[in-house]
């Protein structure tokens, strides 16, 4: 696979932090409170599957393993979209290799909705970028997005899920991640170490693994398979 959704965030934050995901990921420093995230799963997800009723859920592992068949799930999902399927969950998509899995997929008279699902109370910029390279692949797909939403909290316990409409912001990143996508894929590939320097991007919007290694701190650590199966 070339470019998936957390690559190209990883990217766009640094593109060092990319190439050293490709080429050293053992380098990562992971702090331990993400790493128990990441082990836990995400359950607040894993309950807005079914918020509109029954849904099917795309998610192929590799044999053995917990790490997504992206190609395999990529397959299932077409099948399901021409057996008309109402809602689809981890629906996979391919262009050109680059690659998502989108939370939710809800069938439309227009075409189909997109969810995608964060365990937040508020909708950040990242979360609409997100969305947005989902609707990107999928879009080139073939497949037609309607209307793009952020599944956040809700107010209570009656209403636990609170979908965000992004239709018009999300969409309005189609062009940005065009400019971008190829030159994180042709730069991913180099051989060389992709150089830049320390700044505002090791921590915004998120700190970086690579921060110690980055600025002359110790190697180690975590199976880097790991984190590639959690973060399709
Ligand atoms: S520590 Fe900073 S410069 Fe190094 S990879 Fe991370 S964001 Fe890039």
């Amino acid at each position: 696979m070339a470019i998936t959704k957390t690559d190209f965030m990883r990217g766009m934050q640094c593109r060092r932090m990319l190439w050293l995901d490709k080429h050293r990921p053992k380098l990562r420093v992971i702090p331990p409170e993400v790493q128990e995230r990441l082990n836990a799963g995400n359950d607040f997800g894993d309950r807005a599957m079914g918020m509109f009723g029954p849904y099917e859920e795309m998610t192929v592992c590799l044999p053995g393993k917990q790490i997504p068949d992206k190609k395999a799930m990529v397959e299932r999902t077409r099948e399901a979209l021409q057996r008309g399927v109402d809602v689809i969950c981890e629906a996979a998509f391919s262009d050109y290799n680059n690659y998502c899995a989108a939370d939710i997929l809800r069938r439309t008279d227009r075409g189909h909705d997109l969810y995608e699902v964060k365990n937040a109370h508020h909708v950040s910029e990242q979360f609409i970028r997100d969305a947005a390279f989902q609707n990107y692949i999928i879009t080139r797909s073939g497949v037609k997005i309607d209307r793009i939403f952020i599944v956040i909290h809700g107010p209570d316990e009656e209403n636990p899920f609170g979908p965000v409409d992004v239709t018009r912001e999300a969409k309005g990143y189609y062009s940005w991640i065009n400019e971008n996508i190829w030159d994180l894929n042709r730069m991913q590939k180099e051989k060389e170490e992709v150089i830049v320097q320390p700044g505002d991007q090791c921590t915004e919007p998120y700190e970086c693994w690579y921060y110690g290694y980055c600025h002359g701190g110790t190697e180690d650590r975590r199976d880097p398979d790991l984190l590639d199966g959690l973060f399709p």
